[in-house]
């Protein structure tokens, strides 16, 4: 498949690899951010063709997994009103909350529906005038602009029943933490394709100065990831930190213009609480207050809800690349995507599914 296949060609492959393993001298710690990556990592096995000093851990980046349990009682108890239809993407249904899951909402009767798009749920609303039609904005800067452009729409529609939950959080203040934490242990960063296809890279420059850290933009396939891990590599063993675009078939240094602009009129950002991390200061999107009305947690008065994370997953520790998904106790034991403790197990870009799903590690 044209612009598919040359990003999976094994020769190109190897030849980044053995690259790899020629300039390799030191031991390296790199994250990949997103869940996407980690996934393709995975499945192809990217680590285990690394040289041994060369250590890929998983980072922040999936939006189901670091949406922090109180986001999800939320949801719950607003999809459990019998005058609301609530509306999400297909890999929140799953996702525990404190006491049970959007899916058993919708087992015991909840109108609890699945789109594809937030302007399905705007449709949904200008469809049923008599009732509340809530939509999940659940996502990194990648799904914002899509998820403000719902909320834009329903504004100049004149719909009083369309409202969002909003769990907005956003990549480079994340990084920050996980750069400044005393057990940090990475040393360089896969940053997200489809993050800085929307923001652009331009804010990380800062970053990879003051943390002395190289930044690689790239994309998902495994020729994007290898050769960004080989960029990565270079750079670590010239002692350099700079930001460079292994992605530009698709992210420019500015980003989208159009995209921003739509975010910035709905959204600004606010703190955000990230499962397993905690709140970071600048880390998330609400609505602004022109949009106010549209804000579903004022609206069903669920604002204050609070929540503690199961005292046995260690998906926080996870997120910011200490240890990895085979060192908690419970995984792939109390913990499995049948049975999940945590979000990181739940979602198929989660790295504790991942490696459930594409390593053969033994648990016991
Ligand atoms: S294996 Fe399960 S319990 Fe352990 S960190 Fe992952 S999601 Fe949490």
């Amino acid at each position: 498949m044209k612009y598919l296949n040359e990003f999976r060609n094994p020769e190109i492959a190897k030849k980044y690899l053995d690259k790899i393993h020629k300039i390799t001298t030191k031991e390296w710690n790199i994250m990949e951010i997103c869940g996407g990556q980690t996934h393709s990592i995975m499945k192809y096995g990217i680590q285990e063709m690394l040289p041994k000093k060369v250590n890929l851990v998983h980072g922040p980046g999936c939006p189901v997994c670091v949406t922090p349990l109180e986001q999800l009682d939320k949801a719950i108890s607003i999809a459990s009103r019998s005058d609301v239809i609530f509306t999400s993407f297909g890999d929140m249904l799953r996702v525990p909350g404190s006491e049970k899951d959007l899916l058993s909402v919708k087992a015991e009767g909840g109108d609890v529906r699945v789109v594809y798009s937030p302007l399905g749920a705007v449709q949904i609303a200008q469809e049923n005038p008599d009732k509340e039609i809530v939509f999940f904005a659940v996502g990194f800067e990648t799904t914002a602009p899509g998820n403000a452009m719902a909320v834009h729409q329903a504004k100049k529609r004149g719909l009083k029943n369309f409202s969002v939950l909003v769990s907005h959080v956003l990549v480079p203040p994340a990084v920050e933490v996980i750069l400044s934490s005393p057990i940090n242990k990475v040393q360089g960063f896969l940053a997200a394709g489809h993050v800085c296809t929307v923001m652009g890279y331009q804010e990380y420059i800062p970053i990879a100065e003051k943390y002395k850290v190289p930044f690689i933009v790239t994309g998902f396939e495994p020729i994007d990831i290898i050769e960004g891990i080989y960029q990565c590599v270079k750079q670590l063993e010239e002692g350099k930190s700079e930001v460079v675009n292994q992605y530009s078939r698709s992210v420019s240094a500015k980003g989208n213009n159009n995209a921003q602009n739509i975010v910035t009129e709905v959204f600004d950002t606010k703190p955000r609480k990230w499962r397993g991390i905690g709140e970071i200061p600048g880390s998330g999107f609400g609505l602004t207050k022109q949009y106010s009305d549209f804000d579903a947690e004022t609206k069903f008065g669920v604002e204050e809800y609070k929540a503690e994370e199961p005292a046995e997953c260690i998906a926080g520790l996870v997120l910011q690349g200490v240890n990895k998904p085979n060192e908690c106790p419970a995984f792939g034991k109390s913990c499995t995507p049948e049975h999940p403790l945590g979000a990181t197990m739940v979602s198929t870009e989660g790295a504790c599914s991942a490696y459930y799903r594409y390593r053969n590690i033994k648990t016991s």
